[in-house]
């Protein structure tokens, strides 16, 4: 026999049951793992009408000898797993046998294999086999699924509109693609090529292949270590936005994994540097002994189960935020794009060349944003094989001299709207945004100020706070009641739907205990727990907002000095608290050129 063993019982009842074969994506998802797994270099996946009509998949893997193909469709027929020990220490991706037999029990399948020295050809027909013989010597694999679900009419039922499935195939390729960069992946649909990647075991050209090259410029490379983890990826500057989680990629030891918290931990390494609300683009790597990760959880083996957490979380945490740290700077605005135009145009040249990058991140490419809602024909862009360098204009981890993030040296020349400082330097000039620059000031010393308090004093107010609420929120605030004490405020019952407060922790800011209250009972309200870290910071945010000069604010000039040299001692001038620009550059060069000083 070759080298697919059949799984022995008591293994396969180990291994979670479900239902393997839910839509396209997991038939693709199947044999693409399939694929890797046999150390395959290029991966072509074809689909017809959303992969409901046909999925073909051809590799370049290993292959199977003419047993093995046979074998490959008998249930728990697996060359991944030989005992229980292994199961603990999964290395590859498709470890469970069912799959090719359950694919092939609800489609018709045809499958070319050959090892190099033998080739098989073998046909079936809704799990029975209707032909088998020898077949082609090319080295590899190549199996087509056509009329999937053809006899489970009710599954059919079942899918969503073509371009919601073939959105759900999109995604997983480009999955694929991040987390193998070294093969060659393509997709095509209906005769029609949706992703190409070359192979070339480059993250970042992959990045390309899928968000585009402008994109794939603004991701910074990061890595880091602790005892028992590894973590590298990639991370978009924060001018780099998007609407979902959807963009932040994650793999454990290879294997693309959904894993909430660890979203959430990228999401939060972000924090004050990107807009509220917003989410990064990144791709993260975690490798680890397989010991520490139970990818056993769900039979999709997307969920995984992870030890020594709070280690991990950690590691992802300081190593994303000490990468962007570095290379936060202000947005530059973009180069103005060459003109031919007659002049009547001139005035949308100029609009467009004054966009600065901020308001993009407001309003990002939908095409890119939204494409697995959006028609297919809006959604996939030709694929351009091109040779662009990609390192051009990147900022490394440590970035070069003159595109380094230091606050620059700048003299005031003086304000507009009464909303913005007009100041300028030997590179260009800028605008500060005069609220959003005291309020990173601000924020900076508020945040330290409620910080190091212990949070067990407590002080008395002289008149008692009072908070009303509605009948239904105050049923919940008193059985939650427990909760606010453990985080050292006493609510009293006053009246059906009143409560009262006579004292408050010493580390509230002065002046704001009603609105730091107010938050905590939201806090209580909405999530039933209090999360005081949180609490703090969202204290020190709203103080600094509170705090700091407003628009439509006339300065005198000596002001204006005074609060660009604060700026330029803060430990993150860059951006407010709630991740808006503080300052943007018009470099001299661009602004030359859009005065067509300078031509090129
Ligand atoms: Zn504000
Ligand atoms: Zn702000």
């Amino acid at each position: 026999m070759g080298i697919i063993r059949l799984m022995d019982e008591p293994l396969s009842n180990k291994i979670a049951a479900g239902e393997v074969v839910e839509r396209p994506t997991s038939v693709v998802k199947e044999l693409v793992e399939n694929a890797i797994d046999a150390d395959s270099t290029a991966v072509e996946v074809l689909l017809i009408e959303a992969g409901l009509t046909s999925i073909q998949i051809i590799d370049n893997g290993a292959g199977m000898d003419a047993d093995d193909a046979l074998l490959s469709f008998s249930r728990h027929a697996t060359s991944k797993i030989a005992n229980e020990h292994d199961l603990f220490r999964i290395r590859t991706l498709g470890f469970r046998g069912e799959a090719l037999a359950s694919i092939a029990s609800v489609s018709k399948v045809t499958l070319h294999t050959s090892d190099g020295s033998s080739g098989t050809f073998v046909q079936m027909e809704g799990g029975r086999l209707t032909e088998h013989r020898a077949g082609s010597l090319r080295k590899g694999t190549d199996i087509k699924i056509d009329q999937l679900f053809f006899n489970t009419p009710a599954r059919l039922k079942y899918m969503k509109t073509l371009q919601t499935e073939l959105g759900h195939t999109i995604d997983l390729l480009n999955r694929f693609a991040l987390s193998y960069p070294g093969v060659a992946f393509k997709l095509s649909h209906d005769g029609r090529t949706i992703l190409q990647t070359s192979g070339s075991g480059e993250i970042k050209r992959v990045l390309a292949d899928i968000y585009g090259v402008a994109i794939a410029k603004k991701m910074i490379p990061f890595e880091g270590q602790s005892h028992d983890y590894k973590v590298s990826g990639y991370a978009s500057l924060p001018e780099i936005t998007r609407a979902n989680k959807n963009y932040i990629s994650l793999f454990v030891n290879g294997r693309w994994v959904k894993h909430y918290a660890i979203a959430n931990t990228v999401h939060r390494a972000y924090h004050t540097f990107l807009p509220l609300e917003r989410q990064p683009i990144v791709v993260l790597n975690i490798e680890g002994d397989p010991y520490l990760t139970d990818v056993n959880v769900h039979p999709s083996k997307q969920q995984i189960r992870l030890s020594k957490e709070k280690e991990l979380m950690e590691l992802i945490h300081e190593t994303i935020r000490r990468t962007i740290s570095t290379v936060v700077r202000a947005p530059i605005i973009d180069k103005p794009k060459p003109v031919k135009q007659a002049p009547t145009k001139q005035l949308d040249l100029w609009k467009s060349s004054f966009t600065v990058q901020e308001p993009k991140q407001q309003m990002p490419d939908r095409a890119v944003e939204d494409w697995h809602e959006l028609p297919v024909e809006k959604a996939v862009e030709p694929v351009q094989p091109d040779p662009l360098p990609l390192d051009e204009g990147l900022p490394q981890a440590e970035p070069p001299e003159d595109d380094s993030p230091q606050f620059p040296e700048l003299e005031v020349v003086g304000q507009i709207h009464g909303t913005y400082i007009v100041a300028q330097s030997n590179d260009g000039f800028y605008l500060v945004d005069q609220h959003a620059a005291q309020e990173r000031i601000k924020y900076e010393y508020f945040r330290e100020k409620v910080g190091d308090i212990d949070s067990n004093e407590r002080q008395s107010l002289l008149l008692p706070l009072t908070f009303h609420y509605s009948r239904d929120e105050a049923l919940r605030l008193k059985d939650n009641l427990d909760v606010l004490s453990d985080s050292g405020v006493f609510l009293e019952e006053f009246g059906e739907t009143s409560f009262i407060v006579r004292e408050y922790p010493t580390w509230f800011p002065k002046g704001f205990e009603q609105e730091v209250i107010e938050d905590l009972i939201e806090q209580v309200l909405t999530e039933r727990k209090v999360d005081v870290k949180k609490l703090r910071e969202d204290a020190a945010i709203m103080m600094s907002c509170k705090r700091s000069i407003k628009a439509n604010h006339f300065l005198q000039k000596h002001d204006m000095e005074r609060l660009l040299k604060d700026l330029k001692n803060a430990e993150q001038p860059f951006t407010c608290p709630h991740g808006r620009p503080v300052i943007i550059h018009f470099k001299t060069y661009d602004v030359e050129k859009m005065f067509k000083r300078v031509m090129n």
